[in-house]
């Protein structure tokens, strides 16, 4: 027996055993056994969800023998890739071949369909989430058949299982449809809280990518926006020693000595935050997207974010700083804010809805459980909807008046997964059991 534990250390399960299957045959080999044995299989990424959506219950499946690019169609920008490779190795791979995903998050330690399957985001205004790029996929469903889907073979499936937060079977390979390699220019410095929020909407629309850091207990925050430029724009990489300073130094190590300060004092927030806040100072930098697009991030913590309509994004952070300000909560961690656009796939925290994503952070060794739950009745008036892979309370019962076709979802489950070979706690809470 060992022990399957997250990124952040807030969930951890006894697993009986770890399966690395090498091809789709052993794939199917597996579930089909399992099927047969009554036995529960988890496929499992990098372990990077907050939530307990990957916990394995009894087996398992490890896709770290099934990863890279399997299948290039360059004239329609499309790619098929096995689906336990890391946006780590993809992304170079995508970026030697000329292409790139539309949009990434802030970090590249996922798996692509770990990612996908929670509905894993960047910030756009104009750009969907990651699965969004998913054209096609394979997926072995609960009897062990395989089944093909796409625009030609059981269309009607795309829109669940291209999110389908691993209920519907394990997939073996997704096909991406991609854009041309692009380059980002990126100016990030310290603004007002308040300039930022006047202009917010403005903010979203003007740059292809808009985020901002608000620093708890202070007026200040941090602004990133980062916009495409061709290949006679002058802008360069950070250099190596600035990038070192910035975003191992002061992000990761003296970030790190912070919050165990903080742990051991707590009312120093808000004085390390004013700190914090001026410590990254105003920085341009042009790079290959997935360069500027993913960060290192070493200080663990857990994380709260919640996806709200558009015109809530002021009242939300309002509400927030007012109870920040009243609650004697001390926080160390910005709180993020992004922005991405509506799109189609049922279980998507932007299914038919442009949305702002609020995330609140936690340092791993203070208890965050107060904030979230203040956070998380802030958005509760704003129909926020939870990011499947970030701690929330919600289940199916609330998760169906927030997700029009919550129910189309489920009986997908109830044909491809009947006996709920893949199922767990958490998915029993969030989908019922
Ligand atoms: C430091 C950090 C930064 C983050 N930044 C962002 C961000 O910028 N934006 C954002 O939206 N999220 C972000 N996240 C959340 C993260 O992207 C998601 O939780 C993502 O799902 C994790 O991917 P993973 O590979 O670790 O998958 P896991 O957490 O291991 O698994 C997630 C789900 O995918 C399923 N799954 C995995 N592989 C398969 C498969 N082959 N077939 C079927 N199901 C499968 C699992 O069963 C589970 O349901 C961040 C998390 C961390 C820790």
């Amino acid at each position: 027996m060992t022990t399957w534990r997250n990124w952040g250390g807030n969930q951890t399960a006894e697993v009986d055993r770890t399966l690395s299957p090498g091809s789709l045959e052993e794939v199917v080999g597996l579930v089909t056994q399992a099927a047969a044995d009554g036995r529960r299989l988890k496929a499992v990424g990098s372990s990077h969800s907050f939530t307990a959506i990957a916990a394995p219950v009894q087996d398992q499946v490890r896709l770290d023998r099934l990863t890279g690019v399997i299948d290039v169609d360059q004239d329609r920008g499309r790619v098929r890739v096995l689906a336990g490779t890391p946006l780590y190795e993809l992304n170079p791979t995508l970026d030697r071949l000329g292409l790139a995903m539309p949009n990434l998050g802030d970090i590249d330690r996922q798996t692509i369909v770990g990612a996908t399957s929670t509905g894993t985001h960047g910030t756009g205004a104009g750009l969907q989430g990651l699965a969004a790029s998913i054209v096609g996929l394979t997926l072995v469903t609960g009897d062990g058949s395989t089944m093909r889907i796409d625009e030609r073979e059981n269309a009607d499936l795309l829109p669940a299982a291209r999110l389908g937060l691993g209920a519907l079977g394990i997939v073996t390979d997704v096909t991406l449809q991609l854009v041309p390699a692009f380059r980002l220019h990126a100016v990030e410095r310290p603004e007002p809280l308040a300039a930022v929020l006047e202009r917010v909407h403005e903010l979203a629309d003007e740059n292809r990518h808009f985020e901002l850091y608000w620093f708890p207990h202070t007026d200040r925050t941090l602004t990133k926006r980062n916009n495409v430029v061709d290949a006679l724009h002058p802008g360069r990489p950070l250099p190596r020693w600035r990038e070192e300073l910035d975003d191992h130094l002061l992000s990761n190590v003296l970030f790190e000595g912070i919050n165990r300060v903080v742990t051991w004092r707590p009312s120093l927030a808000p004085r390390v935050n004013q700190v914090s806040s001026r410590a990254l100072s105003a920085r341009e930098f042009t790079d290959a997207s997935y360069r500027v697009f993913c960060t290192q991030r070493t200080v663990r913590f857990t994380e709260s974010e919640y996806a709200v309509p558009r015109a809530s994004v002021v009242p939300v952070l309002e509400a927030l700083r007012a109870w920040v300000d009243s609650s004697g909560e001390n926080l160390p961690f910005p709180v993020e804010v992004r922005f991405a656009a509506a799109d189609d796939l049922w279980l998507s925290t932007a299914y038919a809805r442009d949305n702002a994503y609020v995330a609140v952070h936690q340092y791993h060794r203070m208890d965050g459980s107060r904030y979230f739950a203040a956070f998380e009745a802030i958005v509760a008036e704003h129909g926020g909807r939870p990011h499947w892979g970030k701690v929330h309370t919600l289940g199916a019962d609330r998760l169906r008046e927030l997700y029009p076709r919550f129910d189309d979802f489920v009986a997908v489950r109830d044909r491809l997964d009947p006996n709920r070979t893949f199922s767990n706690p958490y998915l029993d809470r969030v989908l019922g059991a």
